[in-house]
């Protein structure tokens, strides 16, 4: 009998590294670089490491760092020995990760990568990376969690390849690109959805630790591919150093994670003649859907199904819950069986807890998550259909809606505005063009709204800053 075939996740992008591993795979702002050859030479160690100091196949592996190249040496190290890798987001307080620690109990908990694979040196490199099958976790990554705990979502080496080689072809990857990086990587959108990509091409990266327009604006002159948050996009268009020629040589700017406005894509392509890519994904499914390399990229869509992924919107009706099916999807929460029982349906759909609707064409457009939807005076409030009305009125930059509680409906509908106006002025314009039930019977004026790290407003904060505005 013939040994299986392995599926470890790392051994296909180990299989598309350049074959001169001399080429580049990091581009640090310093102006040096890590060659491919470093990057396997890294992870070999690590994973050398690990084993010797007794870590397991399944055992899980956590890190909590700056962004770095020795970060990614252990994901993928962590791969090659067959354990779970743990990215922590580098933000979370001592009480946080303590959650995350007692939750996943991991074998070995990693804070300063430099220095951990610096010491992994000493040790013999694996030879080969260990045996997996497609079902095997290869990751766990905890939701961002804006209400109960956070929840970790499994994901296998298997999710993992499948949503890596449908991206790398959707989007056209090759070796001739070059991936500006300035994302995370405590999180799906630049841990797997950019990393992947660019690996799988043995392309190298532009790896910025951070977002700051001086580092982005510079590195656009070498990319060919930008992946960014909206709020990216956002800072770009504010800074007048982005111009039409700074951005010539990229062939594709991809946003997601959160909307892109479609005041950001107009002004986007006015400014630079190019259309972003928007697509949209979840820590429990990396990425879902995405507009089209070629053909028509439509603002306020998230576009089409990735291939191998089923998609309907739950209840039948003109919008509902988006449901999902395919290779890529997780296989369930952390230790919450109960939990993971509930988001899935009997034939085995995963419910995302998006809020969207499909067009004629099959184009997906999402209109809020199920849990953002306001009940007032007992009806229906989806927020994204008010905001859309008043992101266009004049004075406001963007738009939150929420519910409140109450004394009478329930909940009342209130305007979070970041920008200036007049209240009265604003809600009689959203009168005018909406049912009265939807218009916001107060709007709030702010300089800025919150947001988390991969940009999406938070709007659990927001209700909860403004919980006693009807007094309920
Ligand atoms: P996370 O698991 O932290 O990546 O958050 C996933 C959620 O982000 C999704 O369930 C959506 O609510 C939201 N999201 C991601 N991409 C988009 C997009 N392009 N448009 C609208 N919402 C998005």
């Amino acid at each position: 009998m013939t040994a299986p075939i392995s599926a470890n996740l790392y051994d296909l992008l180990a299989a598309r590294f350049p074959a001169d591993r001399r080429a580049s795979c990091f581009i640090l702002s310093n102006g040096t670089t890590v060659s491919y050859g470093e990057l396997e030479a890294g992870a070999a160690h690590v994973a050398g490491r690990l084993v010797t100091e007794g870590v397991r196949p399944g055992d899980r592996v956590a890190l909590q760092a700056e962004k770095s190249p020795e970060s990614i040496m252990i994901y993928l190290g962590v791969l090659m020995a067959g354990a779970v890798y743990l990215p922590l987001n580098s933000a979370y307080t001592p009480a946080e990760v303590e959650y995350f620690l007692g939750d996943a109990e991991p074998a070995a908990f990693v804070t300063d990568p430099p220095t951990w694979v610096d010491e992994a040196r000493r040790h013999t490199p694996l030879s080969a990376a260990v045996a997996r099958e497609a079902s095997d976790l290869a990751s766990l990554i905890y939701t961002s969690g804006t209400t109960g705990r956070s929840k970790g979502a499994m994901l296998t080496h298997g999710a993992l390849a499948a949503n890596a080689l449908a991206l790398h072809e959707a989007w056209g990857f090759t070796s001739d690109d070059v991936l500006l990086h300035a994302l995370p990587i405590f999180h799906v959108h630049g841990l797997f959805v950019a990393l992947h990509c660019a690996l799988l091409s043995g392309c190298p990266m532009v790896w910025l630790p951070k977002f700051s327009d001086d580092e982005v604006l510079a590195g656009l002159g070498r990319a060919t591919v930008m992946m960014g948050v909206p709020t990216f996009y956002t800072r770009l268009l504010a800074n007048p150093a982005f111009t039409r020629e700074r951005a010539a040589a990229v062939r594709l700017f991809i946003s997601g994670s959160a909307p892109l406005l479609p005041s950001t894509f107009a002004e986007f392509e006015a400014r630079t003649g190019q259309r972003i890519l928007e697509r949209y994904g979840m820590s429990e499914a990396v990425i879902i859907t995405t507009n089209p390399l070629d053909g028509d990229r439509i603002a306020g869509s998230v576009g089409y199904p990735l291939p191998g992924v089923e998609l309907r919107i739950g209840g039948g009706e003109a919008a509902g819950v988006i449901q999902i099916r395919g290779p890529s999807v997780f296989s369930g929460y952390w230790r919450m069986p109960q939990k993971t029982a509930e988001e899935f349906t009997a034939d085995g759909f995963f419910l995302t807890g998006d809020v969207g609707h499909r067009d004629p064409d099959g184009r997906v457009w999402i209109s809020g998550r199920a849990k953002d939807l306001i009940i007032s005076g007992g009806y229906n409030v989806y927020p994204k259909e008010v905001e859309l009305v008043l992101d266009e009125l004049p004075g406001v930059v963007e738009s939150a809606v929420i519910g409140v509680p109450h004394p009478d409906f329930g909940e009342g509908v209130v305007a979070v505005v970041m920008g200036t106006g007049d209240e009265a002025a604003i809600v009689a314009e959203a009168r005018r063009q909406l049912a009265a039930y939807k218009a916001p019977k107060r709007v709030i004026f702010v300089d800025e709204l919150p947001r988390n790290t991969m940009g999406k407003v938070q709007k659990n904060r927001l209700r909860e800053a403004h919980a006693g505005l009807f007094g309920a």
